[in-house]
Formats: C-alpha cells, sequence, structure tokens
C-alpha cells in the first residue's frame, strides 16, 4: 500500500505520517529530509550549479533509520533542521534536474509499500497512490505548531513560513498542489490522532482488515 501525505510546511505531515506508517506496519519517508540532506552536503561543499550538485548527490549515500537520518555514514538528524539549511534547499528544490533524481529515488524506496511525505509525492512521484492525503492549517496555526517545537521568534517563524509556501507553490516543477484524487484535510482544528484515525480507518477499509485500536 501506498499513502502520500503532501502539504505546507509546518502542517503536520511528518507527525501524521510517522504514526500512520507505524500503525500500519509500513516504511516511512520524509522526503523533504532527502532535499534538506542533499542542501548540507551542497552547503559543506560549496556546491550552488545544479549540475554540481545533481553530480553529488548521484554519489552520496542516504540512510533512513527511524527518525534518524545519515548521510555518508554519518548522522545529521539536527543538523539538517538548522535555518541555514532550511534557506539553501529552495534553489536544489526548484532545479528539475535535481527534482529528477529526487523522484527516481522516492520511487525505488516506496516500491513495496510506503508512507510518504512531501510537497508533490501524490501528484509526481506515486500519481497512482492507494490513499492521498493534503494535509494543510491556517498559517497562523502552523507558525504556533513550528514555534512550540523549535522556540524562536513567532514572527520570524510566521514569515519564513509563508516566504517557503509561495516558493513551494511557484515552483515550475513538483510545485505544491492538491494532488488528483486526493483528500484535503485542515488540521486548524483537529488532534494528530484524529487525523492519523481516519487515515488509518481508510487504508483498513481499503484491505479489508479489521481496526485494531
Ligand atoms: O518538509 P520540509 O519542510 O522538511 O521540506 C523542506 C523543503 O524541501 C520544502 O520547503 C520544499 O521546498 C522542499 N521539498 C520539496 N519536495 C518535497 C519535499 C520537500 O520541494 N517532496
Amino acid at each position: 500500500m501506498i499513502i502520500t501525505i503532501d502539504g505546507p510546511a509546518g502542517a503536520g505531515k511528518s507527525t501524521v505520517a510517522k504514526r500512520v506508517a507505524r500503525r500500519l506496519g509500513l516504511p516511512y519517508l520524509d522526503t523533504g529530509a532527502m532535499y534538506r540532506t542533499c542542501a548540507l552536503k551542497a552547503l559543506r561543499l560549496g556546491l550552488t550549479r545544479p549540475r554540481d550538485v545533481l553530480a553529488m548527490f548521484r554519489r552520496t549515500r542516504l540512510r533512513f533509520q527511524g527518525r534518524r537520518v545519515f548521510l555518508d555514514g554519518r548522522e545529521v538528524t539536527r543538523a539538517i533542521r538548522a535555518r541555514r539549511v532550511t534557506d539553501a534547499v529552495r534553489p536544489l528544490a526548484d532545479s528539475p534536474i535535481v527534482r529528477r533524481e529526487m523522484v527516481q529515488r522516492q520511487r525505488a524506496l516506496g516500491r513495496r509499500g510506503i508512507v510518504t511525505e512531501g510537497r508533490d509525492q501524490g501528484s509526481v512521484v506515486f500519481p497512482r497512490a492507494d490513499i492521498k492525503v493534503y494535509l494543510t492549517a491556517s498559517v497562523d496555526e502552523r507558525a504556533r505548531r513550528r514555534h512550540r517545537q523549535e522556540g524562536g521568534s513567532l514572527l520570524g517563524i510566521r514569515r519564513s513560513i509563508s516566504a517557503r509556501d509561495g516558493a513551494d507553490r511557484r515552483r515550475r516543477v513538483g510545485a505544491l498542489r492538491l494532488p488528483r484524487g486526493a483528500v484535503r484535510i485542515d488540521s486548524t482544528r483537529l488532534t494528530v490522532a484524529e487525523v492519523v484515525d481516519w487515515i488509518v480507518g481508510q487504508a483498513l477499509t481499503l484491505t479489508g482488515r479489521p481496526a485494531d485500536n
């Protein structure tokens, strides 16, 4: 079974996707972490041209282990969340050649079933997914959630989220949009458990398995 969860920054995709994956016994993929890891290595090596980044990324080993992310064998779980990495993702995510490589890797990882989250998972990477969710929330609520997780200036976080929303929606290839056949869930007034239960319920209905909890 393939379940895609797309949506803007701070909508709760990672939290929801991880729990859905655990409940259904499926692997979980955070595609934002792939872009972030690529950006981190490009920053470290001083690479900016998409062609050079692509060549580097093709020789790069990525490993996901639960919540942990490893770049060429070294853990980068925290490092990829740094502000300068978030800022460095955009030119790579805007590059069609870098995206094509990401899409190939994501398809290979999801071949045998996956819960995957990002911006283009239901629209580009897995257009025939069994369940497609577009998870969103108001920009104020998304900023508050990030602020609770990471601290810092609420206003600064809100600005950064709005800027990323714009960039993610305007991208020529792989732009954030409601994928064809996706269910749009606005989580502004929903709990994580409510969203997770709904998705797991859909999945169990599809497979004909009874719900356990
Ligand atoms: O999900 P996260 O905020 O970690 O993603 C970081 C950035 O990577 C996003 O702002 C987006 O520009 C990019 N991204 C993307 N396509 C994906 C996942 C993330 O372009 N499938």
